[in-house]
């Protein structure tokens, strides 16, 4: 596989949707104390973006996630300990492709974790991927069936680190 060489979306598209994101999470949330809960390690710099642009109470919670391979077996692991009962919960997702690692988080942390609300945040969305319907109550831009870097995005923990969202292809 190689890069791409088009960009779908740039640098400067990304930050002004994750201006409008953080606008309007803020005021959903006004008043409110709010836990983001974050998907390490793509979600990483959507997060540093996002959560610098939310004026309030905003505590942070990161989760690192072994995604099912077999289909059966997943981990959640939390890296810091915030209380989530009783909480507001965000949950900040890099991209929601089949959804199957979203909706095994989303029903761990209703069952277990006790929150008042639980939202989810995507930067991206893949719908024509999807095998399990998920919410997501803010998105960020919705891609085609392909697969996407950048962002914090990896392939083969590669392309992390461009300011821009491509995606790899065959070479
Ligand atoms: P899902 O469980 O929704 O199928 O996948 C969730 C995870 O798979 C994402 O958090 C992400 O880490 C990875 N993933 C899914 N699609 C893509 C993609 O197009 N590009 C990259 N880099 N990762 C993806």
């Amino acid at each position: 596989m190689k890069l791409a060489q088009g960009i779908l979306f740039t640098e400067r598209q990304i930050l002004q949707r994750v201006d409008e994101l953080a606008k309007q999470i803020e005021k959903d949330y006004q008043g409110r104390e709010l836990v983001l809960c974050a998907i390490l390690k793509g979600s990483i710099p959507f997060l540093a973006d996002l959560m610098r642009k939310i004026h309030g109470d905003v505590r942070l919670t990161l989760i690192e996630m072994k995604s099912m391979v077999d289909g059966k077996h997943a981990s959640i692991l939390f890296t810091s300990s915030v209380d989530l009962s009783g909480k507001h919960v965000l949950v900040v997702e890099d991209i929601v492709d089949t959804g199957i690692t979203l909706d095994y988080l989303m029903k761990h942390l209703e069952a277990e974790r006790g929150p008042t609300s639980l939202k989810v945040c995507a930067f991206l969305d893949k719908p024509e991927a999807r095998k399990v319907e998920v919410p997501i109550h803010y998105r960020g831009f919705t891609v085609p069936d392909r697969f996407v870097v950048g962002y914090g995005l990896d392939w083969h923990e590669r392309y992390r680190n461009l300011p821009y969202i491509t995606w790899v292809e065959p070479e």
